[in-house]
């Protein structure tokens, strides 16, 4: 079939089920039909890669030239972004076919997908649950078989957390690994794109595919782009696994430890080595990572300032009443908590007690895998201490933050995590979080392939 039929398929699901579902804020419809007649043309004329006339989405945060561009805030609900992000250039060169931009939690904070000015979505497998978030439209995109494979970003797990609540495969890769030029920013150190997708398989196309350095970001690495493909059926005979003590203990759900632990059974069978080993400083990671994202995000939304772009209130008094009043309807509840909270420990008087001092426990995170990865391969654990939680559970922020207990370090420590499906608990998703060293994104993807 033709990447014109099946985009017209995907489109008409679309259509059916996304009332409901709420994954998407912009569906691309036009753009996307004609850029898969392109796509079959360079398929009868030879000029086909294995991404050429693939349907995806888009998390609303990858600014898309002529296209809305939200990040899930009423701040950019009228944002028509001039140009494409590195990422969506790169999908397009590799002749993907976007059907539009995904809902997400304003600016990517939370992890329910229930801070969308444009409403919660649904998780595909149960309707009172929530997808995860921030990735969450991604996430249940994909899962509900409305696009093969989204884009999400991850800074504290918003692409492996809605992964695992949404039962299917998300790669966070290493910081600097993906050009960042053109996403719009919320914590510009923990800040990384990568793909939602069912396989590992997937993944490691489409990694392939954005993948590599940009003169546009100075963060992204000069470093050459392994064929993520070719390593995918490397046998684990003596792949050493190493359990971090920390991430089975109190708080995780039993029902999700005993599907994790099976997972890690199917690894024993193929071969592998299982070992317990110690992250001793992850009990301080939420803490220093809630210093750290929101002080970096109070001084990126810095800019939407009602002046240049975005949203603008009406009929302001003077400067200081259109800043006011701008920000103030612009953004939402959670997004003012960060930068309350990110403007306060960056002040004087604060800064050396609150950010300093995350900034040392980040280091001291980031020591913790590096010891650990020079006595194994991989570690393992759960992507999330429960299964998707109901809509509307979780109340109270601390009670959300909670939730990114096995993800957020990950990102502190800048190395590379997958989650995969682990089967269900209480008949919810259960993901499997793998993690590896910096750049290891094709030994995280080969692990995942043979489990799958
Ligand atoms: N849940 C985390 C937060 O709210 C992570 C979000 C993310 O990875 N973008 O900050």
């Amino acid at each position: 079939f033709s990447s014109r039929e099946l985009t017209q398929a995907l489109l008409a699901r679309i259509d059916r089920f996304d009332g409901d579902l709420n994954s998407f804020i912009t569906v691309t419809a036009e753009q996307a039909l004609a850029t898969a007649d392109r796509a079959d043309a360079d398929r009868a004329s030879g000029n086909a890669g294995p991404l050429t006339g693939v349907p995806l989405a888009l998390k609303d945060i990858f600014c898309t030239a002529g296209v809305k561009t939200s990040a899930g805030s009423r701040m950019l609900d009228n944002f028509i972004s001039p140009y494409d992000a590195t990422v969506v250039e790169k999908l397009a060169a590799a002749g993907t076919v976007s059907l539009g931009k995904t809902n997400m939690d304003e600016f990517a904070m939370g992890s329910s997908n229930e801070n969308s000015f444009y409403g919660p979505v649904q998780n595909p497998w149960d309707s009172d649950a929530v997808p995860g978030g921030s990735s969450g439209g991604s996430a249940a995109a994909v899962a509900a078989g409305l696009v093969p494979a989204a884009m999400g970003t991850d800074t504290g797990g918003s692409i492996r957390q809605p992964a695992a609540f949404c039962g299917i495969t998300g790669l966070k890769p290493t910081y600097g690994r993906v050009s960042r030029y053109g996403i719009i920013a919320y914590a510009s150190s923990l800040d990384q794109a990568g793909p939602l997708a069912r396989t590992a398989e997937d993944c490691a196309h489409l990694l392939g595919a954005i993948a590599g350095h940009d003169l546009r970001d100075s963060t992204s690495v000069a470093r050459g782009v392994p064929d993520y493909i070719q390593e995918l059926d490397a046998p684990l005979a003596g792949l050493r696994i190493g359990l971090p003590r920390e991430y089975f203990g109190d708080g995780l759900d039993p029902t999700v430890a005993s599907a994790v632990r099976e997972a890690i059974g199917v690894f024993e069978s193929l071969g592998a080595t299982v070992r317990e080993i110690s992250l001793p400083h992850t009990h301080y990671a939420i803490p220093a990572y809630y210093v750290i994202a929101p002080a970096e995000a109070s001084s990126n939304l810095a800019r939407y300032d009602g002046v240049r772009f975005g949203h603008r209130c009406d009929a302001p008094e003077d400067l200081t009443d259109l800043y006011k009043r701008s920000r103030a309807e612009g953004f939402g509840e959670e997004v003012k908590r960060r930068i309350l909270m990110g403007t306060h420990t960056l002040s004087e008087g604060f800064f050396d007690a609150y950010y300093k001092k995350a900034q040392q426990v980040r280091r001291l995170i980031r020591q913790d895998f590096l010891d650990a990865f020079d006595e194994v391969d991989v570690l393992m654990g759960p992507a999330s201490p429960t299964p998707a939680f109901d809509l509307g559970a979780k109340k109270d922020p601390v009670s959300m933050y909670l939730q990114d207990i096995y993800t957020i370090a990950i990102n502190l420590a800048g190395i590379p995590g997958i989650s995969v499906p682990a089967g269900f608990a209480g008949g919810r998703p259960v993901g499997l979080q793998i993690l590896g060293t910096h750049f290891a994104e094709a030994r995280l993807l080969n692990v995942a392939h043979q489990f799958q």
